[in-house]
């Protein structure tokens, strides 16, 4: 995934097509916009970042998860899932996360009344809302959680999967495509993210990266994410030099 920090406009439309999609509870956010302050008045400017799971290539929560659960899957294209059927919700992953991307679906609510008591689960899930995406598949993390289980972006997994083989980019503009992009990508009004295939030299996303010299977020970290970040408009906080 690419997205353009000089093209976003922070109007979060991403987030919330990923809730809607994705069946997630008020306040996880499995694709969040982060806001911040940078130089002081009369010239203090508000910055943004959106982040999703960066579904790294060397990803840290997979190398701490006990059961297992926590999976890369590189027959998905390397996306990486948690498996509902085998998590137990020790949170080991949520701490080894370095960009704080993983939701424990039990924690107290954030606001009131608690949604999980206006709308109580049915058949092991933790909520059961008005609007539910019929896909479900708790090995891969997709589908409304069940209770005491860590939840994460997918990528998701349920549209991108279902894309004709070999295509190099899914292109929001592409109506044989359209239905295969994932919710965040689909709906970004200014076209400020792009889905496409990282090991195929042709794909737009990798032109992208390479024109606009794309960046990845905390990358001394290791964990060699897969999305990347063009511009300087909006800027990356973990590329700002360290104040002496
Ligand atoms: S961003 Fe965090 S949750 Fe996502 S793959 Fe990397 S380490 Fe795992
Ligand atoms: S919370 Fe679940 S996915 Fe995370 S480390 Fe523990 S068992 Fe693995």
């Amino acid at each position: 995934m690419v997205i353009d920090l000089d093209t976003c406009t922070g109007c979060q439309a991403c987030t919330t097509a990923c809730s809607m999609e994705n069946n997630t509870l008020p306040g996880e956010s499995w694709q969040d916009v982060l806001f911040y302050n940078e130089g002081e008045y009369p010239s203090g400017q508000m910055k943004w970042l959106p982040r999703p799971c960066m579904q790294c290539e060397d990803p840290s929560c997979v190398h701490v998860c006990p059961t297992r659960a926590t999976y890369k899957d590189e027959d998905a294209g390397g996306i990486v899932f948690v498996d509902w059927n085998k998590c137990i919700g020790c949170k080991y992953c949520m701490i080894a996360c370095p960009y704080g991307v993983r939701f424990y679906a039990d924690e107290q609510p954030l606001v009131e009344p608690d949604i999980r008591d206006v709308f109580p689960g049915e058949n092991g899930q933790l909520w059961s809302p008005p609007y539910q995406n019929p896909e479900s598949d708790w090995r891969r993390g997709i589908g409304v959680q069940p209770k005491g289980v860590v939840s994460k972006c997918t990528f998701c997994y349920h549209k991108v999967s279902k894309a004709p083989e070999g295509v190099a980019d899914l292109d929001e503009d592409d109506p044989e495509l359209v239905e295969y992009v994932p919710a965040c990508v689909r709906t970004c009004p200014p076209k400020a993210r792009f889905f496409g295939d990282l090991d195929n030299p042709e794909s737009n996303v990798n032109r992208l990266i390479a024109d606009k010299k794309g960046q990845r977020l905390l990358d001394h970290t290791g964990n060699r994410p897969q999305v990347y970040y063009l511009g300087a408009g909006a800027g990356i906080p973990a590329f700002r030099p360290r104040e002496s």
